[in-house]
């Protein structure tokens, strides 16, 4: 079956890294555990590897596995660690998939990301703005990495698609840093926003919290937020993307509340997606089949 994929799109390797933290979790632990299990998922025997476009990924050389860093519990030599290993894996010279953990660890992935990408534009697909100052005083939680990011200009622009938990403290904050906020209100509204309207540039980053999903779809995160986004909605919208995606994170997976391994094959069907978006570089999906 190899090479007889029919996707305009030129294949092309992946790097994987999991990033085993969930140190800066404000609620619940659990996402440390879920790089294991996303991949399990990917190459569950359950289903096969080819994307909507006719891309397999089933392919050799498909992915660069760089398997889980090693990170310590304490938040502050975890990022050091966390940047230096993203950092050392993109110096392989393919789109990187990072497999959370908690959303926290974005901003030290994007400091690694920063030498080789200084320009970025991030896709933030989220139920939070994770713009927070601070929260319980801690500067690192999982719901401040966006505030970091914007002060350290590690993105020119922050576009967050899908948000239903906005507060006046986190309204200002977006203000504040320029990002620009598609609500899950404004989505569902008859004449939604689409990605066309956002006349994005490449490069690409997409920031995946997969509570940006309703807990229909995706049971198996730490924070229930009602009314999200359908599996399908997401996937249209990667699927719609024009420009070149260079990185990604799949973050907030909780498996401790996940039901019969569900959501993590819906981080696994993003996974795909988003690989298949990278490897299009900006250009359209095929029809396949
Ligand atoms: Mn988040
Ligand atoms: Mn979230």
């Amino acid at each position: 079956m190899s090479n007889t994929a029919p996707s305009s799109a030129q294949h092309q390797t992946i790097s994987l890294l999991g990033i085993p933290f969930d140190g800066n979790s404000s609620f619940l632990r659990g996402p440390a555990q879920a790089p294991k299990l996303i991949r399990h998922a990917l190459f569950s025997d359950s289903t096969n590897l080819w994307t909507e476009d006719g891309l397999d990924l089933g392919q050799p050389n498909s992915f660069h596995d760089a398997g889980d860093l090693d990170v310590p519990k304490n938040p502050i030599p975890a990022f050091a660690d966390i940047e230096a290993g993203v950092w050392r894996t993109l110096g392989n010279g393919h789109p990187l998939i990072c497999l959370g953990g908690d959303h926290s660890i974005t901003y030290p992935i994007l400091k690694g990301f920063r030498p080789r990408w200084p320009d970025l534009t991030i896709l933030h697909f989220d139920a939070h703005p994770d713009l927070y100052h601070e929260l319980d005083g801690n500067h690192l939680s999982h719901a401040c990495p966006f505030a970091r990011i914007m002060e350290e200009r590690l993105a020119r622009r922050l576009v967050q698609v899908g948000i239903r938990t906005i507060n006046a403290h986190q309204a200002e904050q977006a203000k504040k840093f320029g990002a620009e906020v598609i609500t899950m209100r404004e989505l569902a509204a008859p004449n939604a926003h689409c990605l066309a309207d956002l006349n994005l540039q490449g490069p690409l980053y997409i920031s995946f919290d997969v509570d940006v999903l309703d807990p229909a779809f995706a049971p198996g995160v730490s924070h229930y937020e009602p009314g999200g986004m359908s599996v399908r909605e997401v996937i249209s919208m990667i699927q719609g993307l024009r420009v070149p995606v260079i990185g990604a994170d799949i973050v907030e997976y909780n498996p401790t509340r996940d039901h019969h391994s569900q959501t993590a094959m819906v981080c696994a069907k993003v996974l795909k997606e988003i690989s298949a978006a990278m490897m299009r570089r900006g250009m359209p999906p095929a029809r396949w089949p």
